[in-house]
């Protein structure tokens, strides 16, 4: 009785559902989300700068990324971080000797202030958790706050990014032998993770590519 009373008390309400559940997403959601998945998430991972998405940004996915970043729940963020890692691994795309070193794309601090996490920070947490990468939460920097990219052009989204990046404190005036993966939530035109990868790459930093956990159906 006791334990069953105990078991009640101790179940919370699903974020994207509001069912009691005693797991942070309950099972009828967790079976959504991993509908969202892509069928072939490495169909981008070449060229120039590969990349490698999880899910569509579409239903119960796009639903979470909106509870993790809006109603502040982060461990939908380390959720999403294992679903990437372990499809990660399964494909692997990469030598597996190489540990390369997992660097979200920041935010700017008055944003992280005022949202309280970064959530590609804690995607990453999650993701270096299952894969064993070493995580370098603040590798980059984001010095300039940047409008919202919505309804700009492909030239005014490159503008509104230029010089956003730095390199983080920890890896100036150091040579890094490891390559680096960089995460984010979400992926649309790629303006954000170029602008970082030019700021790594000038730094003689190697970029194998792009983690995301989703992107919308059109790239
Ligand atoms: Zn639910």
């Amino acid at each position: 009785m006791l334990k069953h009373i105990l078991s009640i008390f101790l179940q919370e309400n699903c974020p994207l559902c509001e069912r009691a559940t005693p797991q942070e997403i309950c099972d009828y959601c967790q079976k959504q989300l991993k509908s969202c998945q892509l069928k072939d998430p490495k169909i981008f991972w070449g060229g120039e700068l590969p990349l490698f998405v999880w899910g569509e940004y579409d239903g119960k996915l796009k639903q979470a990324i909106a509870a993790l970043k809006y109603d502040k729940h982060p461990k939908i963020g380390e959720l999403l971080g294992f679903c990437l890692a372990e499809t990660w691994q399964k494909y692997a795309l990469i030598d597996p000797n190489l540990s390369p070193l997992i660097i979200p794309i920041p935010l700017h601090k008055t944003k992280e202030k005022s949202r309280g996490f970064n959530q590609s920070e804690i995607i990453g947490r999650g993701f270096c958790q299952v894969t064993k990468y070493p995580l370098k939460s603040n590798g980059l920097i984001r010095v300039r706050q940047t409008k919202a990219m919505f309804g700009l052009s492909v030239t005014e989204k490159e503008k509104n990014m230029k010089g956003a990046f730095q390199l983080g404190k920890s890896l100036q005036n150091t040579t890094l032998s490891k390559p680096v993966l960089l995460i984010d939530d979400i992926y649309t035109t790629g303006t954000t993770v170029k602008e970082a990868v030019k700021i790594l790459q000038s730094q003689g930093i190697k970029v194998l590519g792009v983690l995301a956990v989703c992107s919308p159906r059109r790239l």
